[in-house]
């Protein structure tokens, strides 16, 4: 498509207004990233509350928040997934693992639900006391339900708690000699409130939760009673279980592994490739439109407009742009292919529109003002890896560096990923020479999910507020028309708009939420 092209969609009827329409500042031929243009200010009259976030995510489901975590196995396994969709966006199961292992955290998410520990840790009666304190010891907790086989689903015969053992000297007894058989337990399809109820009037500390066979199904907690929260934002299903994506690679495996991941229930599948304008890529999209409808297929990752145009032929429901601007990114600077993120993000956006094709702006961001510019150049979402890979709920242990609490954080094309499969993504065989197309580094903990995404989108809100837009809709709406209003930044700008001329200050932004 020409810029000719361009230019119909995206229109300037307000030729009075300051600055430039994004029909004239992004494709000027250069590529422009989030720094090099700041958008101009509108007109408020409402409050940052009044703005709704609401997007679409593909061309049939919507989401409440646009934000989504990135496929990486330093960023989203099911933790992760669960608390994004509960908050409103989605996460994006990694598949750098078996088959088996990918359909597990799919499943994990899919079944979860709030305040239930759907899969919560069981013994036999012929376990001893001595697994008891191994648990405690290394998960922090001691109220196991005993099982007549020992497995998740098994027949429930018991509970053990702290206060069964705590006065047994002994750790070679059998449970069998300790747990309580007398039970109080409810039945499969408890509402969240009517279970925590009989927990308040029974006083105890858990309520294993059993199917008619008295299987055992989830447990509660007497102490997640005060934690649970309500997430009214959350990305949910028909069936009201959480909404979930997964990736998979063009390689001969992904047919199978998708079939696994569709068995679990997923909802979308994003195939991950680096360059995806592949004939391996709009065969397989073809493929999973033709096998499963009911999916929703994530195509790309692409920057071109004559790339966009091949997924979208092939069917694809949304698409992941991005080539080279993630944190751990090499690409550009190692094949020279690519293109700077705020103008791939518009170039693709605007044929994508044309199609109902929300896009997906992939790589790069890392603050919030990012997150409104992409949105801003016609993205519908966001998908982070950096952001938030130093969250609790990312895959992953913390550790000290110079006296930083931070957590690691990985290209999927880095050596130490590729060396443990990651490389599928960019077509590295057995025996080729790795050529890595990312690092391997660390990023500081940032706390809960639960609490840096309130703060993302809180500050959004303001953002749009200051834009004079309430909905990500209107927004485009305003790109496409010209009312929106943008202006490049030149290098002196870009640093009068940073802090400066202060002796020391701290950056609250880090640590605020
Ligand atoms: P306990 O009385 O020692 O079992 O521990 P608490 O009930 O005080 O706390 C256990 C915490 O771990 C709760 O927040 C649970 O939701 C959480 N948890 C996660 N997985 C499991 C599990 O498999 N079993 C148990 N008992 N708790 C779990
Ligand atoms: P805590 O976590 O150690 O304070 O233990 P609980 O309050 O869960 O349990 C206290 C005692 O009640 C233990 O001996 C349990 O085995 C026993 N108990 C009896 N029936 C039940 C039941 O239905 N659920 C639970 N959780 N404990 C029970
Ligand atoms: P970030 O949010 O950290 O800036 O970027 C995350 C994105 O970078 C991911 O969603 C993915 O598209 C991309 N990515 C992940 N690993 C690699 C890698 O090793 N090389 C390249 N080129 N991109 C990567």
């Amino acid at each position: 498509m020409t810029n000719n092209n361009l230019q119909t969609e995206c229109q300037d009827q307000f030729p009075h207004f300051d600055g430039k329409p994004g029909c004239a500042l992004f494709p000027s031929g250069d590529g422009l990233t989030y720094n090099d243009y700041i958008i101009l200010p509108g007109f408020i009259d409402f409050l940052p509350d009044e703005v709704n976030l609401e997007t679409n995510l593909t061309r049939d489901i919507r989401i409440k928040r646009p934000i989504i975590s990135s496929p990486m196995d330093t960023v989203t396994e099911s933790k992760m997934a669960i608390y994004m969709a509960l908050l409103g966006g989605i996460g994006i199961i990694h598949n750098n693992n078996s088959i088996e292992t990918q359909a597990e955290e799919v499943r994990k998410v899919k079944r979860f639900e709030n305040g239930f520990i759907s899969d919560p840790i069981v013994l036999s009666p012929q376990h001893t006391i001595e697994d008891i304190i191994r648990i405690k010891e290394k998960n922090g907790f001691s109220g196991i339900p005993i099982t007549e086989d020992g497995s998740l689903k098994g027949k429930l015969v018991g509970i053990v708690t702290k206060r069964d053992i705590d006065f047994e000297m002994a750790r070679d007894i059998p449970l069998s000699q300790v747990m309580t058989t007398d039970l109080m337990t409810a039945p499969e399809g408890i509402t969240l409130k009517e279970a925590n109820n009989i927990l308040r009037q029974s006083k105890k500390g858990k309520l294993p939760i059993v199917d008619k066979n008295f299987r055992l199904v989830s447990l509660m907690s007497r102490n997640d009673l005060l934690k649970n929260k309500e997430y009214p934002n959350a990305s949910k299903d028909d069936n009201k279980h959480l909404l979930v994506g997964a990736a998979i690679s063009t390689h001969p495996e992904a047919m199978d592994r998708l079939a696994a991941l569709v068995a679990e229930n997923l909802d979308i599948v994003v195939i991950d490739s680096a360059q995806g304008n592949s004939s391996y890529q709009v065969k397989m999209i073809q493929e999973i439109k033709r096998n499963y409808p009911q999916i929703q297929v994530v195509g790309g990752n692409v920057v071109t407009n004559y790339q966009v145009q091949n997924l979208i032929e092939a069917g694809a429901d949304a698409l992941r742009i991005g080539m080279g601007p993630g944190s751990i990114c090499t690409t550009q600077q190692q094949m020279a292919v690519g293109r700077a993120q705020a103008t791939a993000v518009f170039s693709t956006a605007v044929f994508a529109r044309k199609n109902r094709v929300p896009v997906i702006a992939d790589g790069g961001i890392s603050s919030i003002g990012h997150i409104a510019k992409a949105l801003a150049a016609g993205a519908s979402t966001v998908m982070m890896g950096s952001m938030l890979a130093g969250t609790q709920e990312s895959p992953g242990d913390y550790f000290y560096s110079n006296g930083v609490r931070m957590k690691k954080y990985r290209g999927m094309a880095s050596i130490e990923a590729m060396r443990e499969k990651g490389g599928k993504r960019y077509f590295v065989n057995k025996n080729d020479v790795l050529i890595p197309q990312g690092v391997s580094g660390a990023v500081v903990d940032k706390g809960s999910l639960t609490t840096l995404v309130p703060y993302l989108m809180r500050g959004l809100q303001f953002s749009f507020q200051d834009m004079g837009i309430r909905t990500v809709s209107e927004l485009h709406e305003h790109l496409y028309s010209g009312k929106l209003r943008f202006e490049m930044r030149s290098l002196s700008a870009q640093k009068e708009g940073g802090v400066h001329d202060l002796d020391a200050y701290e950056d609250t932004n880090q640590t605020v939420y």
